[in-house]
């Protein structure tokens, strides 16, 4: 059994059987994990990393989980978080060495008290720093790679490298880092003084996060915006809002956002993301990509 032949090897890293994934993610939906750990160091990281990528199982990361969509039911393999990967070290007035753990909204804090820049954009973003530089994430244009010096990963050998920023190659809520099976672990990031102009830019991000949904768990946007289209807009022009498929429904307020209502199920989630990508398809030919990373089958378009 996976359980005994990891515990076996690494016995001094704890491992969680059957760890419910639901109130690990912001959608609040999805089953078990088989076998769940989350690290303390990244020595250990490296180990059951390592161990798992060797003998093939199926090996998921998890950081925030506030852009993941797991299945219902077991999860088999593991789920390895960086939930404890979070600590942060300033090395220069300008320049931190921060763990993919460590949330970005403490980042935005620590910066504010610093009285650094850099990030505004980043300000309302949830998750850590791992998922966010996986995904790019951002806002108006901009997004976490363009801070980065270097990422420190694991990669599918159990080895770690450094990439540096030009090694690199980011875009759109793209990086390539996301393109091979890795654990980022930590990222050098430098950012700059702030001027007052820095706070207007900050409050004016802000102020956009007013006009998405509150209050039902969420995961943020659930498609990409094609090249010169919203998908939001592409959603709510197909009349994607209000669409439910069991306790899970499109935001009447941003069409972009799916909402778990209470029992949404992940089975339900992916149902609903499928009926919105098959509409914008049916109207208009083109074909949504979702930004949630969905790790469960999900037909799109027929
Ligand atoms: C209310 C709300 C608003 C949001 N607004 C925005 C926004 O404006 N812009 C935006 O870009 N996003 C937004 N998001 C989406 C999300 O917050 C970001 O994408 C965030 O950066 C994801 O980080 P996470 O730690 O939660 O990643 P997770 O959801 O845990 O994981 C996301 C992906 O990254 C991988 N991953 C996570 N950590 C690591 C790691 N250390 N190494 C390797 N792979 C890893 C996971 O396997 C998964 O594929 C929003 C989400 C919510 C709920």
């Amino acid at each position: 059994m996976l359980f005994d032949e990891i515990h076996s090897a690494l016995p001094h890293i704890k491992l969680i059987e059957r760890q419910p994934l639901s109130s690990l993610c912001t959608l609040h939906v999805g089953g078990e994990a088989e076998i769940f750990a989350a690290p303390d160091s990244i020595a250990d990281m490296e180990e059951i990393f390592g161990f798992v990528m060797e003998r093939n199982c199926p090996v998921y990361i998890l950081g925030g989980g506030s852009n993941v969509l797991f299945p219902d039911g077991l999860i088999e393999g593991v789920v390895i978080s960086t939930q404890n990967l979070n600590s942060i070290e300033w090395r220069t007035n300008l320049t931190a060495d921060v763990d993919a753990g460590f949330k970005l909204p403490m980042l935005m804090k620590e910066l504010r008290e610093r009285n650094l820049a850099g990030m505004e954009f980043a300000a309302g973003i949830p998750g850590t720093l791992g998922g966010a530089l996986m995904g790019n994430a951002g806002a108006g244009g901009h997004g976490v790679c363009e801070l980065l010096d270097y990422v420190v990963a694991i990669e599918a050998d159990g080895q770690t490298r450094t990439f540096n920023h030009s090694d690199i190659e980011y875009s759109y809520r793209r990086c390539s880092l996301a393109e091979g099976k890795r654990v980022i672990v930590s990222a050098r990031l430098t950012f700059r003084q702030a001027t007052p102009k820095d706070k207007d830019v900050l409050e004016s991000f802000l102020l956009r996060r007013g006009s998405q949904p509150h209050g039902l768990h969420n995961a943020g946007c659930t498609f990409k915006n094609p090249e010169g289209y919203s998908a939001g807009k592409l959603l709510d022009e197909s009349g994607c809002k209000g669409l439910t498929v069991g306790d899970a429904i499109v935001s009447d307020v941003h069409a972009n956002f799916i909402l778990n209502r209470g029992h949404a199920t992940g089975d339900d989630v992916v149902k609903l993301i499928g009926i919105c990508a098959q509409r914008v398809y049916d109207r208009t030919g083109i074909k949504l990509e979702p930004e949630i990373k969905i790790f469960a089958p999900c037909p799109l378009v027929q």
